[in-house]
């Protein structure tokens, strides 16, 4: 028979039918249960339950309904919980009441569906009255649980239920639900009754056992909700995990003023600060704290109000976070003084807070410095080098009264967006009116998540730190501010307002999620410096590290065994020295061509282009050279020491010359007005630049092709190159020039080019009579270079892979009419999973890559082997790059520190396998006979028992 069910002593049971790793408890019995179950093993205070697992709702998915025997295994663990508490579920004597929660392998806050209060019914909460003596108590329990078995197990809006609440309330004058009474609550739960029998044409169930059997029902059904689907694929959570189901006895955290609910972070999951952050609420159930109704409490002040459940409670965080060496999220639930814990798990936090508590983490020594390098992800760097807000431009919004209001500062980070106040129209205006749009409600539910996701911030008037709209946004990376209560929000009028100042929907706002302010209109943003963010640069230096390890990589790979280094394309000197801040450690692509279109520079670059001799175009290239030098000699002082790759021109020459329609209408223009002068030298140009039309340009006269029809361009580059690098030697700058061919489809042609190159190389050096290390290499973006490696490696020194032009050539896609065109029906259809050109095919392109490295390294064997492509900034992208032996990646300067922990990231991951040494002879006798000694200790205790 299958094991269902798991009560709360059981997690060894369950570790053994899962299969040892604690992974697989969670997905066994949720991650909410592994952790009530590991909780109750150490000793935590946990409310007696019992777990269904995931099992059982995948069963009950494809069955329709209950598997053979979970109904069983339920009664049989109720009846352990009722004998563990002393109580009887559905004894008015002395009912047991219990929650019914879900809990799926990954958390999926507020996902999915949660009903307390179970075992309430007319005779058991009379009963309860009795025994409690708090009629107040029992009656708000009740309406609680009317409601939620209404809304959760009955699909009745929860509308229906706050209507009538906020109706009586107004009736009554009341303001807030502490001033309701026993006998008010009790009045509603007869109206939530009332609410249940108009919506659903029979009564609330008044047997315990059916409210417990369809609450379980309804937690399996919730895996498939809307929201829960929504929630999956925007976290990439697989849909076929199922969830777990907890039932666990109830504490009452609203039995008075000596009783409360509350949840709380071990850390600061917005700064990452190691200072616990937690609310709660006396008097309160469940919920409340979550759905920012009421105004919270610091978890700080519960110190002076009951100093022992808070003392116990400190006690036992610390404790969760160093048995998970990692900040925890927990909620607990305070009964009369006495402390009971409902649920630990791994919290949710911003970029800046898990790089900082990673770092944190590891000098405190809970864990290494890898982990902490594992912890964080591309995404998180990129978040923290994302646009903040321009500090003068704060100063002066602040003085020319554009700050509205200041809130909590829920999720770092600036937004600029226009204000809609409902979810569906947030979605709606993000993806079809294509603007950034900004959230605004009192409060948010998790079925407000599609709109929260779309926009680029969030602001609620309501709730707290931990409330829904700050836990979803920390989690998403979406700026947030929560709690300004200053803004008054009506839904109604569809505007905001704050005194005079009124905000209508539509209208732009500024979020700041770093600070908590708002601002009407709109701020403008800057780049953050990543020197200022000290956790950031301690963890990308431990990134480095990772990757300089002598044998990160296996010796039986081709290549290189240490890790890659990270290089940037950059083709002005500020670019560079922005790369290097950024911890590039080269240049991987210099493009030359743009330094042709600088105004003064474009004429005598036509005049070289039309020129009818090799002297006439000498003698123009010659005016270019002093200019082309200059641009070399600060990008080789930027980059002192390292490497610098020079791409010689690559683009057709027409790309300089002026566009043959505008040309056209000018020469007509000319001619109908009769205007001679300049005449003959526009219809010269007109047909010189004819002459040059391409029918495919970016397959015809390019890269090497131009070099060998019309070598002294890069003649002329080559000299200036090394002009350049010579006077910067002499000027005491270390340089290491790589110069690069691209578009190479042949050997031959860089038998034919290079000499004639190297000779100038040659030439310069002599001149100045001074030597550098330099070398001459090749792109590789054509297929049939990459297959012909071997040959090419005869001439080129280094490797560049241009994948863009090699993927577009390996696919025959012209990128951009394949990505307007058929790239996003293809990967709807499934026949493509990604775009190719944002990460590598490893299959064809990468395999293509492979085979260009073994070939290449079998002819050079220090050959070396970067990325220059757009791909050498994706983390998917290098991690294929690590495994086939690249020396390095180079990208934007921007993407630099992502690709630094991308390639740290690949490192660990495909780092050797050390075999273990065996354990030696001593020490493991040693083990043994400690075995021993435990056995007979446990032994011992159990014979006193
Ligand atoms: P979620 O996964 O959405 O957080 P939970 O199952 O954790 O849902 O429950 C929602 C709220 O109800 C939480 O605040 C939780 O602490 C509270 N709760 C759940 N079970 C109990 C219980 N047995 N006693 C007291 N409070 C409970
Ligand atoms: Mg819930
Ligand atoms: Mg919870």
């Amino acid at each position: 028979m299958t094991k269902w069910v798991y009560l709360f002593n059981e997690v060894k049971e369950a570790e053994k039918v899962a299969g040892g790793s604690w992974d697989a408890v969670k997905a066994l019995v949720g991650g909410k249960g592994s952790g009530l179950l590991d909780m109750t093993r150490a000793g935590v205070p946990v409310p007696p339950f019992f777990t269904v697992t995931t099992e059982a709702c995948n069963a009950y998915q494809k069955l329709g309904k209950f598997p053979a025997g979970l109904w069983d295994q339920e009664l049989k663990a109720l009846k352990a919980v009722e004998k563990q508490t002393g109580k009887k579920f559905g004894d008015p004597k002395n009912p047991l009441l219990v929650s019914c929660r879900s809990g799926a392998k990954f958390s999926m806050p507020g996902m999915m569906d949660t009903v307390l209060n179970l075992g309430l019914t007319d005779v058991t909460a009379a009963g309860m009255v009795k025994l409690t003596g708090n009629a107040r108590f029992v009656y708000d329990s009740y309406r609680r649980l009317v409601e939620m078995f209404g809304s959760v197990v009955l699909g009745i809006p929860d509308e229906s239920f706050e209507q009538p609440l906020h109706e009586y309330k107004h009736e009554k004058g009341y303001k807030l639900d502490t001033e309701m009474t026993a006998e008010d609550w009790a009045q509603m739960v007869e109206a939530f009754k009332a609410v249940i029998r108009k919506e659903k044409g029979f009564d609330f169930p008044q047997d315990p056992y059916k409210q417990l059997e369809l609450a379980t029902e309804a937690v399996f059904k919730s895996w498939n909700g809307k929201r829960a689907i929504d929630y999956r694929n925007a976290t990439g959570i697989s849909h076929t995990l199922g969830t777990a189901v907890n039932i666990q006895t109830m504490a009452f955290g609203n039995m008075g003023d000596d009783s409360a609910t509350g949840v709380a972070f071990s850390r600061n999951p917005s700064t990452g600060d190691k200072k616990m952050m937690g609310e709660f609420l006396f008097n309160a159930q469940g919920e409340d704290v979550v759905a920012g109704i009421r105004n919270t409490n610091q978890i700080e002040t519960l110190k002076d109000r009951m100093p022992k459940a808070y003392d116990e409670f400190m006690k036992i965080a610390a404790r969760l976070e160093k048995h998970y060496k990692d900040m925890q999220d927990v909620e607990f639930t305070i009964e009369r003084g006495k402390l009971w814990m409902l649920q630990t798990r791994n919290g949710k936090r911003t970029a800046q807070a898990t790089v900082k508590m990673a770092v944190d983490m590891a000098l405190e020594g809970l864990i290494t410095k890898d982990e902490a390098v594992e912890r964080v992800t591309p995404e998180n760097v990129d978040t923290l080098l994302h646009p903040q807000f321009d500090n003068e431009a704060k100063k002066d919004a602040e003085k020319s009264g554009k700050l509205i209001a200041k809130g909590v500062n829920a999720s770092p980070g600036a937004a600029v967006g226009q204000i809609y106040f409902d979810a569906d129209m947030a979605e709606k205006m993000a993806k079809e009116g294509k603007q950034d749009t900004i959230m605004v409600r009192p409060f948010t539910k998790p079925d407000d998540v599609h709109g929260m996701i779309a926009s680029k911030g969030v602001l609620t008037s309501e709730g707290g730190a931990t409330s829904h709209a700050a836990v979803v946004a920390r989690q998403f990376g979406i700026p947030c501010v929560v709690g300004a209560s200053a803004i008054k929000i009506d839904l109604e009028k569809r505007l905001m307002n704050v005194g005079e100042i009124v905000v209508k929907e539509g209208e732009w706002i500024s979020v700041d999620g770093t600070t908590g302010l708002i601002y009407v209109g709109k701020i403008p943003v800057t780049i953050p410096s990543i020197e200022e963010q000290v956790e950031l640069m301690t963890l990308l230096k431990w990134a480095d590290e990772i990757c300089a390890r002598k044998n990160i990589r296996s010796a039986t790979d081709s290549g290189p065994t240490r890790g890659l280094q990270v290089w940037a394309n950059a083709d002005y000197p500020k670019d560079a020295q922005r790369a290097r801040s950024y911890g590039a450690v080269g240049i991987g692509l210099c493009r030359t061509e743009h330094m042709f279109f600088e105004p003064e520079r474009l004429p005598i670059v036509q005049e070289m282009i039309l020129a009818d001799s090799s002297e006439g175009r000498t003698s123009a290239l010659n005016r270019l050279l002093p200019s082309q030098r200059k641009d070399f000699d600060g990008l080789f002082e930027a980059m002192d020491g390292y490497p610098v790759i020079i791409r010689l021109i690559d683009p057709p020459l027409h790309e300089f010359m002026p566009d043959e329609e505008k040309l056209l209408e000018e020469v007509v223009t000319m001619r109908v007005k009769g205007e001679t002068a300049g005449l003959k030298a526009k219809e010269d140009l007109l047909e010189s630049v004819k002459g040059m039309h391409e029918s495919n340009p970016m397959m015809g006269l390019r890269g090497v092709r131009l070099s060998i029809v019309m070598p002294e361009i890069v003649e002329m580059q080559v000299r200036a190159i090394f002009e350049a690098a010579a006077d910067c030697t002499l000027r005491g700058i270390v340089v290491k020039p790589e110069v690069m061919i691209p578009l190479t489809g042949t050997v031959k042609e860089l038998d034919w080019i290079q000499p004639r190159l190297e000779r100038i190389a040659a030439a310069v050096m002599g001149e100045k009579k001074i030597k550098f290390e330099y070398k001459f290499g090749s792109m590789i973006e054509i297929p049939r270079a990459a297959i012909t490696a071997a040959d090419v490696a005869r001439n080129a020194e280094f490797f560049s892979f241009g994948t863009n032009d090699l993927t577009q050539m390996t696919y025959g896609y012209s990128r951009d009419d394949a990505e307007r065109n058929f790239l996003i029906t293809y990967q709807e259809q499934g026949i493509l999973l990604k775009n190719p050109f944002q990460t590598i095919d490893r299959h064809g392109v990468g395999t293509l890559m492979q085979w260009a490295i073994s070939e290449g390294r079998k002819t050079r064997p220090d050959l070396e082997v970067g990325i220059c492509g757009e791909h050498g900034g994706d983390p998917d992208s290098i991690e294929w790059c690590h495994m086939i032996g690249n020396n390095y990646v180079s990208c934007s300067p921007f993407r630099v520190p992502i690709a630094r922990l991308a390639a740290a990231h690949a490192a660990l991951k495909h780092r050797p396998v050390v075999a273990k040494k065996p354990v030696a002879k001593k020490a493991a006798v040693k083990k043994v006979a400690a075995k021993k000694v435990v056995k007979k200790a446990v032994k011992k205790v159990a014979k006193k028992k």
